[in-house]
């Protein structure tokens, strides 16, 4: 019988953590599967940790780590899939905005369609401040015009993947990560299942603007190098102003005009700030090339071979 593990962040979450594991354990019964829960404790200060003691001892199938501080739900998912034993791995919170029953759907689309991962994504922002809805559009529109892979709109970290893209995520070995973009980089067959945006089971969004506005600002540094380019157009800006200069100087002298020192000294102030701006574009090239060299990601993943359909693995 194959193993799933259900990995859950929680942060000051003690009014969901009953909830969500009577809710879960009922859901995944019926499924032919051996449940292990995996709950990363990121630093709570309230009674969840007491709480996972509770489960642990009461119930094998419960595992849990508790950090030394809040490290962060990136930080926390990150252990998650280091601990987690399943041959499927699934990722959840512990607020049951993400549907447990979508865990049924998600397994025959692994173990019956031939998916690598079945992921989730929310139609509708309901019941989320307009405000933070206009900043997620923004974010997401942003990201997707600079970085190479898509992220998609709404979609959740709420998945449930295979063993072999799950070590695929896990050999990336970047400190500083981006999940949502990780899950897409790493490619795979993904399917995508879509629902209602739901409220909380209870407690409070753990999100405030600033640490969403440092998640979205860290994702987008991390997900591309494009924001380098600037330098190339603000150098191209001043070479352009340097010309629109030489061109009215020039047609101002032979029109027998007065030409102001400033608009002699303009153009060549302007093409000082070209050659400095090419030079930093050069120097950002380069730091491009180290920025992916230090990331070392790997530079292919397999999903298939012969040896893994020779020994029975092979995938639709
Ligand atoms: N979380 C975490 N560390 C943090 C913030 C959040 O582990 O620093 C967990 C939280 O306990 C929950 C999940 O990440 O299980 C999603 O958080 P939340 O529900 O507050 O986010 P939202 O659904 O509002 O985007
Ligand atoms: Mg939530």
């Amino acid at each position: 019988m194959k193993k799933l593990s259900v990995i859950v962040p929680c942060y000051n979450e003690e009014e969901c953590i009953p909830l969500f594991y009577k809710t879960v354990s009922e859901t995944v019964k019926q499924l032919p599967v051996e449940l292990e829960f995996v709950f990363v404790d990121d630093g709570s200060r309230d009674k969840t940790l007491p709480l996972l003691r509770e489960l642990a001892r009461g119930d094998e199938r419960v595992r849990y780590l508790s950090f030394s501080r809040n490290f962060g739900k990136e930080a926390a998912l990150f252990a998650g899939l280091q601990a987690a034993k399943g041959d499927l791995v699934s990722v959840m919170d512990a607020d049951l905005q993400d549907p447990p029953e979508l865990l049924l759907t998600m397994y025959k689309g692994i173990e019956e369609e031939g998916y690598d991962c079945v992921g989730c994504r929310r139609t509708d922002r309901k019941n989320e401040p307009k405000v933070r809805s206009a900043f997620a559009r923004l974010f997401y529109r942003l990201i997707n015009r600079m970085a190479d892979t898509e992220i998609v709109d709404g979609a959740r970290d709420f998945r449930m993947m295979t063993r072999r893209m799950t070590d695929a995520i896990l050999s990336l070995p970047e400190r500083d990560r981006f999940s949502k973009e990780l899950f897409s980089w790493v490619g795979f067959k993904t399917k995508w299942l879509e629902y209602e945006n739901r409220e909380r089971a209870a407690g409070k969004t753990k999100w405030n603007f600033k640490k969403l506005t440092r998640y979205a600002v860290g994702g987008i540094e991390g997900a591309t190098t494009s924001l380098l380019k600037v330098n190339l157009w603000m150098a191209f800006l001043f070479l352009l102003a340097c010309f629109g200069f030489v061109v009215a100087d020039i047609v101002l002298a032979a029109l027998g005009e007065y030409v102001s020192a400033l608009f002699i000294l303009l153009p060549v102030l302007f093409f000082i700030a070209f050659a400095l701006l090419l030079g930093l574009f050069v120097v950002s090239e380069y730091v491009k090339k180290i920025f992916v060299q230090v990331r070392g990601r790997p530079v292919y993943l397999v999903r298939e071979s012969a040896e893994d359909l020779r020994a029975g693995e092979g995938r639709q």
